[in-house]
């Protein structure tokens, strides 16, 4: 199952790495040669891998390269025009930039580019909205939520008092009127939209309906499908949710960090306080300035046929499952996402032991609890799947048929070690046709 006990060995490397990744990782060798295998070895890893984590991408070499330049080596508290420290002309820029291309793509008036990750970004909506104690509504991480909705021992769950939505058991569906019915018996102060597992598109109007019913706010959390917002591929939250929260890394496939937006002014000063100084310190300019050349992307009309093939090859490979006799949750997917039921196809198959399996087989996944899983979270009967990452590398509607192909193979060979080895080395040869971004 490890691929990567070689060292210094430039079989390593993948062939077809962007010029500027070859000379960053010849430098390396020159300099670190222990730092520059394990680099050398995770590009390996991605170029020869099948990645259908649905939460991952691979981002293009213009955004890697832009996270590495010299906006990393300054302090740049505070906000375009009003830093703590000098020499932050440039910074400036780069942020307003990032402001700026972020309010377009989601078209909204205000723009939070600061923060270090989706979490942080919640972190910062919570202290801007509500106060220690109050009351949130959510969907439990065990649902398809996040564990910054609520859980126990996040921030959340520690500083306020949850109270619990679930799908309808069913349709696997959001249930408005159950949620509604929640809303008037806890009367929140913040209700949460968006989620981490949920295949079905958003209604953000009906969660605002009922925000107002109860006069809560209403914050919509869309770090999984920012990418296909975006590209107007899903609904946007604009103009029902109060505050809008992202990661940037995700299906929006640019560098690794959070987003905040809102459409109030007063929102979001407050906003723009709880992230810094409330909960940050200096910013991750050279993730800023990475982020404005993402957002620069997805700006660009190219990007909306990226998030429709995104969609179609996951209803492509969600097809494919059912007809091999998989159960997906809610019955299908409109979205980049998928969560597959294991138990119709094989009762004793466990999410954990598939997810080995098919990495053993170059097929990179994750094992997710389905709605009312009878196994333990670190068990579970499901595996989530998303088509982002392969879309990115060029595989479409076909291709999806040979993935499930080999997705059924890994699982129906009960972990079988020669299936596995067999299917890695297709996966690798299959690869070749479909580099990373370079
Ligand atoms: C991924 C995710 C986040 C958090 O992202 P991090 O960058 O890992 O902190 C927040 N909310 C939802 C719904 C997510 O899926």
């Amino acid at each position: 199952m490890n691929t990567s006990t070689a060292s210094n060995s430039d079989q390593q490397v993948p062939d077809s790495l962007d010029p500027l990744a070859g000379e960053v990782l010849a430098m390396l060798r020159q300099h670190d040669p222990e730092a520059a295998d394990i680099m050398a070895g995770e590009a390996q890893r991605q170029a020869s891998t099948l990645e259908l984590i649905a939460s991952e991408n691979h981002v293009s070499p213009v955004v890697m390269h832009a996270v590495g330049t010299w906006l990393t080596n300054k302090y740049a508290e505070g906000y375009p025009g009003k830093r703590y420290y000098g020499g932050c002309e440039w910074h400036d820029q780069i942020e307003d930039l990032a402001r700026e291309r972020a309010k377009s793509l989601f078209g909204c008036g205000f723009a939070n580019v600061q923060p270090h990750c989706g979490a942080n970004a919640n972190i910062a909506a919570f202290m801007a909205l509500i106060k220690p104690g109050d009351t949130v509504l959510s969907l439990p991480i065990k649902s398809g939520g996040h564990l910054s909705h609520g859980l126990k021992p996040n921030f959340s769950g520690t500083f306020y008092n949850i109270v619990e939505y679930d799908l309808d058991p069913e349709t696997e569906r959001l249930d408005f009127d159950e949620i509604a019915r929640i809303a008037r018996e806890c009367k929140p102060d913040l209700i949460i939209c968006g989620f981490s597992a949920y295949s079905r598109i958003i209604d953000f109007a009906a969660f605002r309906a009922i925000a107002d019913e109860v006069g809560a706010y209403l914050l919509a959390d869309i770090a999984h499908i920012a990418g296909l917002v975006a590209a107007g591929v899903h609904p946007s939250p604009f103009p029902h949710a109060h505050v809008v929260t992202t990661t940037t890394h995700k299906t929006l496939r640019g560098p690794r960090g959070g987003l905040a937006l809102s459409d109030d002014p007063e929102i979001a000063k407050l906003i723009d306080r709880k992230v810094f100084p409330g909960s940050q310190g200096g910013p991750l300019m050279h993730v800023i300035g990475a982020k404005a050349v993402a957002f620069g992307e997805a700006l660009k009309p190219g990007f909306r046929t990226y998030q429709e093939q995104v969609v179609r090859n996951a209803a492509t490979l969600a097809g494919a499952l059912v007809e091999k006799g998989y159960r997906l949750c809610s019955g299908g997917t409109e979205n980049h996402l998928m969560l597959v039921d294991l138990r119709p196809r094989d009762a004793e198959l466990t999410g954990s032991d598939a997810q080995d399996w098919l990495e053993h087989a170059g097929i990179i996944v994750n094992k997710n609890g389905i709605p009312n899983d009878p196994r333990p979270p670190m068990v579970t009967s499901g595996l989530r799947l998303g088509t982002p990452a392969l879309t990115t590398r060029g595989l479409c509607e076909a291709e999806m048929h040979t993935v499930a192909d080999w997705l059924d193979e890994v699982m129906s060979s009960g972990g079988d070690a020669a299936t596995c080895s067999r299917v890695r080395s297709e996966i690798a040869e299959f690869c070749r046709s479909f580099p990373l971004p370079h």
